[in-house]
């Protein structure tokens, strides 16, 4: 087993002061809202659901210091986890992902209207009549290791729609029966099910700490605008043939010796039956052929997500 630990990565994009956008101007802190005063989709485009993940800051604040606006129907722009960002020692610099709470993993209605109390929690019932209002939602999000951009999506046309509309990430991350971990704020409520409307992805924009990553986040954000009528669409940008994937099982840590098989970052793929990790007496085993797996932890965190496991599809 592979000891789980790995180099600090270089940090090319550092938190900047967001205090100048704490007072947004729908009464919750960090949220601003752009009407067109013209029919037309709301789009919400957030970021910093992890506090670590500076490609959305960087692209909210894009939006934000362009002084971009809604041609046709409303824009609203939010930075999430503000809190954890503001946590952030660059000597440390995973640990301010989420200071109690995965704010991607409350959006049921079991957390949001549960007795527990977080800076998460709060965070996310402060939000949540900004999430309920937006038809489509781009969620920003980065990843922990250095591989291609991708999106992850409820396994719906109407999200498959915009992902293959918006290039790159050519690759995609599907989920036929949602992340297995918790609700994500792209499965909140009607975003969650079959017969609700309107896309919401998540878009994995590669390694938090690159500038190429928070370079990808504005022009997706910028496309995604675009997609939807808000603003003139873009050039298209190049991509690479799509590739999609479909989640099969999300691996929650159980024990502190979590580990690998030998090291990986994402995207390794293991043939049917064999050993991908362990987890205390717990084998993970591939459970198709090519099964490839996506986000493997950096560490060892009990209650956290150790693996993804995916398998190719046509
Ligand atoms: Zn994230």
């Amino acid at each position: 087993m592979q000891p789980m630990s790995t180099p600090l990565p270089p940090i090319e994009v550092s938190p900047r002061d967001l205090s100048a956008y704490r007072r947004g101007n729908t009464g919750i802190d960090y949220v601003h809202r752009f009407d067109s005063g013209r029919p037309g989709p709301h789009v919400l485009v957030n970021g910093l659901t992890h506090g670590n993940e500076f490609c959305g800051m960087v692209a909210v604040c894009h939006l934000l210091d362009s002084g971009v606006r809604p041609k046709i129907g409303t824009l609203t722009l939010s930075f999430s986890n503000v809190a954890a960002y503001e946590s952030f020692d660059p000597a440390k610099p995973f640990e301010s992902r989420q200071i109690t709470h995965n704010f991607n993993r409350i959006w049921s209605p079991a957390w949001l209207d549960g007795a527990e109390d977080s800076i998460e929690l709060r965070r996310a019932r402060e939000m949540r009549p900004a999430v309920a209002a937006a038809d489509h939602i781009l969620d920003i999000h980065s990843t922990t290791q250095d591989v291609v951009p991708f999106w992850v999506y409820p396994d719906f046309e109407r999200n498959a729609v915009v992902a293959r509309a918006i290039a790159p990430p050519d690759v995609h991350l599907v989920m036929p029966a949602g992340l297995g971990s918790g609700t994500p704020l792209v499965q909140y409520d009607g975003h969650g099910r079959a017969d609700g409307s309107g896309a919401a992805l998540v878009v994995e924009c590669g390694q938090h700490f690159k500038q190429a990553t928070a370079d990808l986040a504005t022009s997706v954000a910028l496309d995604f605008l675009g997609h939807f009528g808000l603003i003139e669409m873009p050039p298209p940008r190049r991509a690479a043939p799509l590739r999609r994937f479909e989640l099969l099982r999300t691996h929650v840590i159980q024990q502190p010796d979590f580990a690998f098989v030998r090291p990986v970052i994402g995207f390794e793929t293991f043939a049917r039956g064999e050993l991908i990790a362990t987890d205390g007496a717990l084998e993970i085993h591939a459970p198709c052929d090519d099964c490839t797996i996506f986000m493997p932890a950096r560490k060892a965190i009990v209650g956290r997500e150790g693996v993804y496991l995916t398998r190719p599809m046509p």
